[in-house]
């Protein structure tokens, strides 16, 4: 099978054939149909997360078929849909599995990052870490769901129950969770790179009540922000838009340093955070939200073989909405 193999930082990916994935107990083998390109994909390819799997097949936002059940198999049926997100095991044994944060799991597994992911025409998952995809999302439009949107959820939830919300850096994940929080009545802030009309159009056009620079204030003051950009310097930023109590939460897997700042801008119960990773029931929460609202998400396609080129659309930051590889 045809798979983009990820060898060193800083290189091309490689077109590579590679042996049939074989599923092992509970594992399901599965045709790829495409796959979701997310920023995490370019922090490891730039070096940013230790240790991945080498040489690694990236992708974490699976859309698939069941192509074969590994022994014990049963929970999906040959040729039904499937999604595969991030989380792509854990233990279960641990102090956090054992709490209901398998999220922080000390053993877990990553899609495209431990494991290998959906950068290729067949891959394996574990059927327990596999989704059934909402209705409604033809072609890959349920790809960016699988992490944007997935992580993007869990961020809102962490957020409270803000009713302004901010989201800085308006790329995947905002494009959805902006439509998420409206359809749960709250009011959405969308701040994009300075002179970015497109963006601030995107996000006007997915319900944000106002739109302008990360560099500016917003009209009035924010009950909660989630930061989707990988930018440190959002942290204060964001801290001087919240109101009292309000909270700040960084959605990304990975940041440049955060300036120091006065304490100002923290005291009056202010709070910062991170999100990591998901939990299985997140999923489930999440791809009923997904069938219910619904969501409409804006992918811009590209064939696996131009996955590097993908890649780099991505980086460019011009794209409105998600990225994906569509394999045949
Ligand atoms: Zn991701
Ligand atoms: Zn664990």
């Amino acid at each position: 099978m045809r798979a983009m193999v990820f060898e060193r930082a800083g290189t091309p990916l490689r077109e590579a054939e590679l042996e049939q994935p074989v599923p092992g107990p509970g594992e399901v083998r599965l045709r790829v149909r495409g796959c979701g390109v997310c920023r995490t994909d370019l922090h490891i390819v730039d070096g940013e997360l230790a240790e991945p799997k080498l040489p690694l097949v990236l992708g974490h936002q699976i859309v698939a078929t069941v192509a074969e059940r590994g022994p014990d198999a049963k929970r999906f049926e040959p040729d039904e849909l499937v999604g595969v997100p991030w989380l792509g095991w854990t233990c279960g044994r641990c102090r956090y599995c054992r709490s209901g944060r398998e999220n922080l799991c000390d053993n877990a597994r990553f899609t495209g990052y431990t494991i290998d992911g959906g950068y290729a025409q067949e891959t394996v998952a574990d059927e327990r870490f596999c989704f059934r995809l909402p209705d409604g999302y033809p072609g890959l439009q349920a790809a960016p769901l699988l992490c944007a949107g997935l992580i993007g959820y869990r961020s809102l939830r962490l957020a409270g129950d803000a009713e302004r919300l901010g989201l800085y850096g308006f790329g995947a994940a905002a494009h959805i969770i902006c439509q998420v929080a409206r359809a749960q009545g709250r009011r959405v802030f969308a701040f994009t790179r300075p002179g970015d009309a497109s963006a601030e159009a995107f996000a006007r056009s997915l319900g944000a009540e106002w739109a302008g620079s990360s560099s500016e204030h917003p009209p009035e003051p924010l009950d909660a922000a989630i930061i989707f950009a990988p930018a440190g310097e959002l942290v204060p930023a964001a801290l001087a838009s919240v109101a009292k109590g309000g909270n700040v939460v960084c959605a990304g897997i990975h940041m440049s340093d955060i300036p120091s700042f006065p304490y100002e801008l923290l005291w009056e119960e202010r709070l910062v955070r991170s999100v990591a990773n998901l939990t299985r029931e997140d999923a489930e929460e999440f791809m009923a939200v997904a069938q219910q609202v619904p969501l409409r998400t804006e992918v811009e396609v590209f064939p696996l073989a131009a996955a590097d080129e993908a890649l780099a659309r991505l980086r460019s930051g011009a794209v409105n909405g998600a990225v994906a590889l569509a394999v045949d």
